[in-house]
């Protein structure tokens, strides 16, 4: 069962033209460029000052690192990579927003897509809050 390959190895991509295509439909290049709206910025909680502590466990199975932030009710949640809880509690409960405590970005479920918390002005204060707790001091003003 000697299989040469004759195919191509290079798994380069080649023409450029379809890159515009590739970015909106989300292909699994990687790297996906954080969105600057979303419609669901309505369901933010409306007290994103008091946040719970970066290294709070996942209220469901006490996972202690890397947890998310639902931006709704502020209950504190594993990764998809961990135990789901964040994933279910936004498919039992609706709640579309959620910041990573590893590494602050912020995901909106209903879009599928990281929000970019610097531009988005609702998600300023939170963003600056985490940032603080977690690192104690104010986050650095976004490049323009
Ligand atoms: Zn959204
Ligand atoms: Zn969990
Ligand atoms: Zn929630």
């Amino acid at each position: 069962m000697a299989n040469k390959a004759t195919s191509s190895s290079s798994s380069q991509p080649e023409a450029a033209d379809d890159e515009t295509q590739d970015w909106i439909l989300g292909a699994g290049s990687g790297w996906v460029e954080a969105r600057t709206s979303c419609d669901h910025l309505n369901s933010l909680s409306s007290d994103l000052v008091h946040l719970p502590n970066p290294y709070t466990p996942c209220s469901r199975c006490e996972n202690p690192v890397e947890n998310w932030l639902c931006l709704c009710c502020k209950e504190v949640l594993c990764s998809r990579f961990v135990n789901r809880h964040m994933l279910m509690h936004h498919q039992q409960t609706g709640h579309c927003l959620a910041l990573s405590y590893s590494d602050l970005s912020v995901w909106c479920f209903c879009c599928e897509a990281y929000l970019d918390a610097q531009i988005i002005l609702q998600l300023r204060p939170v963003h600056q809050a985490a940032y603080i707790l977690k690192f104690g001091e104010a986050p650095p003003l976004p490049q323009l």
